[in-house]
């Protein structure tokens, strides 16, 4: 393991501040180091292993697509690409699906379908497209320009054109930047999950979509980490009972293998023509197979199951009095201790759970079908690594 950790930080670009652990296998909820030791994983490789890891199901899809055909480039049809858009469009009234391999990818298409709308109907200057204070929209330059928050900002200048960041809530900051801006898109997450796992209210979700209605700007929901399941709902917005116009996906869609959508409506449906947009993995076949396993166990039980373990740990955690306050929506929670969260995320993995953080809260985003055993077992050392 020390030869891992050793050939990894000469040789892998330092982006990551890593835990010292080197994981080597996991089944479901556990996981297991190059020492053999043992951790509940609360963690899902950042929201992505949805059924925990390995899953049967999604594993037998994926193997026996692996087999039959692995890829096949956008040049011709492929069942599993077609089968999980069609499942997409059905379960959530959107019209069409553009795929590419990552939450910035799936964000990327949004925000050129969003210009294209809007330059072809009200011209080329309306273009803004407005994000909140505190988002993350991804890593890719235009991503980037589009994430509310300046610290990521800073050294890679000049970012692209065309973003403003209004705060979460303050519907009345929209009204009066719409008096000198003119605006193609506001893009939201549901719940900021980087930003340290902050709901929006229904309040100001239910004002965005009422203005974006009213003045024909795009209502585009920024998915990736709300999205499959995770928010006790297929998708976030689901609960706050709005139609949005453009949603992005990635993360839990693919249960372990890289895959981003972006879900176009009826308002977009038409935008992106040949040659507008593409990507050479993008809709691969065991991507998708695997995705069609995921999206297909995503139901009402299953959902059920994530409000009842979300119940569960804002309860159990929320109660403790070393615990500040607890916030999220289905299993996609922030805790804030009282001590700092990296230090409560140490001692966690000392005792055999992976947890994140996001800001100043620990961060848990388990596998939404985890065992209960296993999750009661991780909360009691959560709680106890809060006291220590
Ligand atoms: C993770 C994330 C992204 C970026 O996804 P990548 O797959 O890392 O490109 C974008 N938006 C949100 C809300 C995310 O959580």
């Amino acid at each position: 393991m020390a030869n891992i950790m050793q050939l990894d930080s000469t040789y892998i670009a330092g982006t990551y501040a890593r835990f010292p652990v080197q994981l080597v296998s996991g089944k479901g909820s556990l996981v297991w180091d190059a020492a053999g030791k043992e951790y509940i994983d609360l963690g899902s490789g950042i929201a992505v292993n949805g059924f925990g890891i390995a899953d049967d199901a999604w594993l037998k899809a994926v193997t026996e697509q692996l087999g039959r055909l692995p890829h096949a480039s956008n040049l011709y049809y492929t069942e599993p690409c077609a089968q999980l858009a069609a499942m997409l469009c059905q379960r959530t009234g959107m019209k069409k699906v553009f795929f590419g391999n990552s939450g910035a990818e799936a964000n990327e298409c949004a925000i050129k379908a969003a210009r294209k709308y809007a330059a072809e109907k009200h011209g080329p200057d309306c273009c803004t497209i407005v994000t909140l204070v505190n988002s993350f929209h991804g890593r890719t330059l235009t991503t980037l320009s589009a994430t509310g928050q300046d610290h990521y900002h800073e050294l890679y200048q000049p970012l692209t054109p065309g973003f403003a960041h209004i705060p979460a809530g303050d519907i009345g900051a929209l009204i009066e930047l719409a008096k000198t801006t003119r605006i193609s898109a506001v893009m939201i997450e549901c719940v900021q999950g980087e930003g340290g796992v902050v709901p929006l209210s229904a309040e100001f979700v239910t004002e965005l979509a009422e203005f974006c209605a009213e003045n024909d700007v795009l209502l585009a929901v920024d998915e990736v980490q709300t999205g499959n399941g995770r928010s006790g709902q297929l998708y976030a917005y689901m609960n706050y009972g709005i139609q949005p116009d453009i949603v992005s996906t990635a993360k839990g869609l693919g249960g372990g293998l890289p895959i981003g959508a972006c879900l176009l409506g009826e308002k977009v449906e038409n935008v992106l023509g040949p040659g507008d947009h593409g990507s050479t993995f993008g809709g691969n076949p065991a991507a998708c197979a695997g995705a069609v396993s995921i999206l297909e166990r995503i139901d009402d039980a299953l959902l059920e199951g994530v409000k009842a373990r979300s119940a569960f740990i804002f309860e159990a955690l929320g109660s403790a009095s070393v615990v500040e306050s607890v916030s999220g929506q289905g299993l996609m929670i922030g805790v804030k201790p009282v001590k700092p969260a990296r230090e409560v995320v140490a001692k966690c993995i000392e005792n055999g759970v992976l947890c994140l953080t996001a800001k100043d809260r620990v961060r848990l985003l388990p596998a939404l079908n985890i065992p209960m055993p296993l999750l009661q077992k991780a909360v009691a050392v959560i709680r106890d690594a809060c006291a220590e």
